[in-house]
């Protein structure tokens, strides 16, 4: 039964996000109609988004979206991930895509206790399944079989956020306290969005990254690691990497 690995990638996105923003923030502060938006901001739009962003006015930056296609991810995830109620989703149907085997995400926790622990751990995943099975060769639809399925079952989706809900939830899921698995997810996203839209995301990130850790006493209490962090991922970003080397650079750090 194959174990699955997260794979993220920018399916499409609005063209010249700084732009859109910044043509939004001009409307509100200039005495500008339709036509004349365009003119003179030739290389201008990364101040006004600057501006836009000192000022917290913050819903021009709705403009911009982006579209992830997100696949190697549990339904543990998913759970999480869809709390994000200004996000859109569509999900891969447990109920109209039958199975023929088990694909699941093995957590990190288990994989470093060894091979013993990662061999019971496939037991149990194919013990889920063989009772998934059992019940589906009893006529029993994908809709109900699914039900003995587990947390850690693959799944695939795809997602679109504006800039704005996109920084909310780089605040909560960037944050080392959010669970690995989306916390992974969100860096690799993070670092899509500033290799695009780097004006835009620059201080995006987890909360500590703007202000100070808010935490309290459930912080980690490693603000300063997950700023130096934050500005290597903007230096790697710049240099125009691929969505795979994000998501490789991402992994060899959280
Ligand atoms: C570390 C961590 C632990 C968590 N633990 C739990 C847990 O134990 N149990 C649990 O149930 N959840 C838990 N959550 C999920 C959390 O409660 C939120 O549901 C999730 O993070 C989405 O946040 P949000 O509602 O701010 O985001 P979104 O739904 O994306 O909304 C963005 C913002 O829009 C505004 N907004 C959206 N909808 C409304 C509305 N209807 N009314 C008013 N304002 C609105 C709010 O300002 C909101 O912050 C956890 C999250 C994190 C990061």
């Amino acid at each position: 039964m194959p174990e699955k690995a997260l794979r993220v990638r920018l399916l499409c996105a609005t063209p010249d996000p700084a732009r859109a923003v910044a043509l939004g923030g001009r409307l509100c502060y200039s005495d500008t109609n339709i036509d004349q938006l365009y003119e003179n901001m030739e290389g201008r739009s990364e101040a006004f988004v600057e501006k836009l962003m000192d000022l917290g006015h913050l819903s021009p930056i709705e403009h911009a979206s982006f579209t992830f296609g997100v696949e190697g991810v549990s339904r543990a995830l998913l759970a999480q991930i869809t709390r994000h109620r200004i996000a859109s989703f569509s999900v891969q149907s447990q109920r109209y895509v039958a199975k023929d085997e088990l694909e699941y995400i093995l957590p990190p926790s288990i994989k470093d206790l060894g091979p013993e622990a990662v061999e019971r751990f496939q037991a149990d995943m194919e013990a889920s399944f063989a009772a998934y099975d059992r019940w589906r060769g009893l006529g029993i639809p994908a809709e109900d079989a699914r039900f003995v399925l587990p947390n850690a079952a693959e799944t695939r989706m795809l997602v679109t956020m504006n800039a704005r809900e996109l920084m909310h939830f780089f605040q909560l899921r960037c944050c080392m306290r959010a669970q690995w698995e989306i916390r992974r997810l969100a860096w690799c996203m993070l670092g899509i969005c500033r290799r695009e839209a780097p004006a835009l995301f620059k201080k995006a990130g987890p909360g500590c990254q703007a202000t100070v850790c808010t935490e309290g006493r459930m912080s980690c209490g490693e603000a300063a690691r997950i700023r130096t962090l934050s500005d290597e991922l903007s230096a790697f970003a710049a240099k125009n990497p691929s969505d795979e080397g994000i998501l490789s650079w991402v992994l060899e750090r959280l």
